[in-house]
């Protein structure tokens, strides 16, 4: 998995664990490049290709807050994160990934269609499968401050700030840790680094729902990974750069 904590020795997945992560953020200061990397020669130029996978072309957005901590002393940033949902689905970042729309498939603006807080994983009522696969397209689920999220032999804040996936090539989602050490707040406000993790996630979520299977470079990732920790502003809101094949920079 793409893996900032050892600059120069970045492993991305082959299709047995291709979920991709937001690395912790390294300053520039540490991040010396190893023996190991200087031998095996520079990076290859970014440049992504399609692996005719599917996309996500209007994307809907349902977060989850899971945990009491969201209904009480975080329920603020967490109003402010829908906020932000609300605002950065009909923005210029979900414009600029037209570039990587396909025949028949128009990457186009998106909506956030609900909230939920939850303080247990066990769903009360029943709802039909039908309805979900109706209802939902992306889950972004942000867990409380002080829990860790264990994926892949690494742990949030040790080795990643947030990752998206698929369930049954159907139904997507973003898992996001409270970015409670430097590594992911990355020198942001907490806030700052939850949009910025969460627009990561978001492009590549667009771009690449099933990891590996759309937009996607074989040495350098997915569109959110090439660019990791450049930010920029949108509207009051921190976001992270992305990668353009046609501008062939983050923009
Ligand atoms: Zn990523």
């Amino acid at each position: 998995m793409a893996n900032d904590l050892h600059p120069g020795k970045k492993i991305y997945p082959a299709h047995g664990d291709p979920i991709r992560i937001v690395p912790l953020h390294v300053p520039d200061s540490v991040r010396q490049p190893t023996a190991e990397a200087a031998a095996a020669g520079p990076t290859p130029a970014p440049q992504l290709t399609f692996r005719n996978g599917p996309l996500i072309t209007a994307v809907e957005v349902f977060t989850i807050f899971w945990g009491p901590a969201w209904q009480a002393a975080q329920s603020a940033i967490a109003t402010q994160i829908n906020q932000f949902f609300d605002f950065i689905l009909t923005s210029s970042l979900i414009d600029q990934l037209g570039e990587y729309s396909v025949p028949g498939h128009q990457i186009s603006q998106g909506k956030r269609t609900g909230t939920l807080t939850i303080t247990t994983p066990r769903l009360r009522h029943s709802v039909s499968d039908r309805g979900i696969q109706h209802m939902l397209q992306l889950y972004f689920v942000y867990v409380q401050p002080g829990v860790r999220i264990v994926q892949g032999g690494g742990a949030s804040c040790q080795a990643f700030c947030g990752y998206h996936n698929d369930m049954s090539s159907q139904i997507f989602y973003a898992a996001m840790p409270y970015p409670g050490c430097g590594g992911c707040t990355g020198g942001l406000s907490v806030f700052d680094a939850l949009t910025s993790t969460s627009s990561h996630e978001l492009c590549e979520a667009i771009t690449d729902p099933i990891p590996g299977l759309g937009w996607y470079d074989d040495a350098n990732g997915e569109i959110g990974d090439i660019c990791a920790w450049k930010t920029k502003k949108i509207g009051q809101y921190t976001v992270q750069l992305e990668w353009s094949n046609q501008a062939n920079q983050c923009v």
